[in-house]
């Protein structure tokens, strides 16, 4: 299991030079983690892996699972804890939808 960047990654630059391995890389102005390089930071002086160790957010630097439900599981119940702490997410989206659909509506009452 290496690390990885996720979509949470702000692109801070933060990471990349403190990897031992030079195993950040960056394309089309996006981070990813060489997983022939990262070796998880064991083996070197340090004693936690760097990349997520210097990440300024919460999630954008993880270790990989190997297996596809533990990963799953893992980006779900992430996104559900996010959504908890929005708890005025679904009225906010219930009111943009219901102003969207009514101005729907009156366009198609005025082309008539
Ligand atoms: S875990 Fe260590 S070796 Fe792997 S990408 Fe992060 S800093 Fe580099
Ligand atoms: S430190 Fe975190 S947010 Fe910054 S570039 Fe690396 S993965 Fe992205």
């Amino acid at each position: 299991m290496t690390y990885k960047i996720t979509s949470e990654c702000i692109s801070c630059y933060l990471c990349q030079p403190v990897c031992p391995n030079g195993a950040i890389k960056l394309f089309n102005n996006r981070f990813w983690i060489d997983p022939h390089l990262c070796t998880n930071c064991s083996g070197s002086v340090n004693t936690v892996p760097q990349c997520q160790a210097s990440c300024p957010t919460s999630h954008g630097c993880v270790q990989e699972s190997t297996d596809y439900w533990e990963s799953w599981f893992t980006t779900y119940n992430r996104f559900i804890t996010k959504l908890r702490k929005k708890q005025d997410y679904w009225e906010k989206w219930f009111n943009f939808y219901s102003q969207k659909f009514s101005e729907k509506l009156e366009q198609r009452s005025s082309a008539k």
